[in-house]
């Protein structure tokens, strides 16, 4: 019955019109262009304890500075980055930059640095020593920074992905595997690859405040993280509903829109402020 719930919410989010529908794609030409004029920027998206409420961390989300002044968001790069083989370069100075930033202004802090990564990271065997450089040269330790990754990456190729995960963690970066619950061989790339956390795919958080079925698979999922010793968060919560939801099933880490949206790096720390100044003490 479970699976069955599963593959109807994997349908739905296939389908899900994103946010208006398919999204526009640019041309390989324009993302060239926009990687040269280092136009993509690293944006933060808070992420916190779902029990206390104190921030934990931040999740980096790459947006796009078009010429004209308006926002490019990754539906409509991501995807022409990972079949024209820019992939490399957008992850470079995406991972660059946000850890530059971070180090900058959050290095003395326990607060962790998630990065989002692509299959290609994993074909790239110098991917493990060029991360744990960039981490030396910010002063960033290795275990504040947690790579997020999908299971379809791993899928592709699971023995290479095991090698690279397994160095990765071994230097002491935190591993998350992303939009869990969406994909085809979710439990068996979860058992296979050594993820220390796991990300609650958005299409069963959203909906968890009014759904009865969205919360039974929430509480499998947080059940079945907690039985592999995994770290769970929850991303797409949009209401005090659901974080007090999640709260009570036992979810770790929370991050939603109801929270805070991801931000350009000068506005995170007036927003990091303001948070604090509205938890109580
Ligand atoms: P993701 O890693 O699963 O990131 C979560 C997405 O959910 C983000 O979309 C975020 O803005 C959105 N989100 C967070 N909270 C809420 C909420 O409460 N409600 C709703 N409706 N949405 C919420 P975004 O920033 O558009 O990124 C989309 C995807 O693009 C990411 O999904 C990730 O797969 C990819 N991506 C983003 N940045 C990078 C990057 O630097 N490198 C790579 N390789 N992929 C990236
Ligand atoms: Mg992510
Ligand atoms: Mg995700
Ligand atoms: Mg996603």
């Amino acid at each position: 019955a479970l699976r069955a719930l599963l593959n109807q919410y994997s349908d739905a989010a296939a389908n899900a019109p994103s946010s208006n529908g398919k999204a526009q794609e640019v041309s390989e030409a324009q993302l060239k262009e926009a990687l040269a004029e280092h136009r993509l920027v690293a944006y933060l998206q808070p992420q916190i304890s779902c029990q206390d409420r104190s921030v934990k961390g931040f999740e980096a989300l790459v947006r796009w500075h078009d010429k004209d002044g308006s926002i490019i968001t990754p539906d409509r790069f991501v995807g022409v980055a990972e079949r024209s083989g820019l992939i490399a370069e957008l992850t470079q100075q995406v991972f660059a930059s946000a850890i530059r930033w971070f180090a900058d202004h959050l290095g003395n802090t326990d607060y962790t640095l998630s990065l989002n990564t692509s299959a290609s990271s994993f074909a790239d065997t110098t991917f493990p020593s060029e991360l744990t450089t960039l981490c030396i040269k910010h002063r960033l330790a290795p275990h504040r920074v947690k790579l997020e990754i999908t299971e379809t990456s791993t899928a592709e190729n699971p023995s290479g992905a095991l090698e690279l995960l397994t160095q990765l963690r071994v230097k002491g970066f935190a591993l998350a595997i992303d939009d869990f619950g969406v994909g085809y061989s979710s439990l068996e790339q979860l058992v296979r690859q050594p993820f220390s956390e796991l990300k609650i795919d958005k299409n069963f958080i959203i909906p968890l405040a009014k759904s009865e079925e969205a919360a039974k698979i929430v509480d499998a999922l947080i059940a079945l993280a907690q039985a592999l010793k995994l770290t769970i968060t929850a991303e797409g919560v949009e209401d005090e509903r659901s974080l007090e939801i999640l709260a009570k099933a036992g979810c770790d880490y929370a991050q939603g829109f109801y929270i805070g949206r991801p931000m350009a790096p000068e506005k995170l720390l007036d927003w990091l402020k303001e948070y604090r100044q509205s938890q109580p003490m």
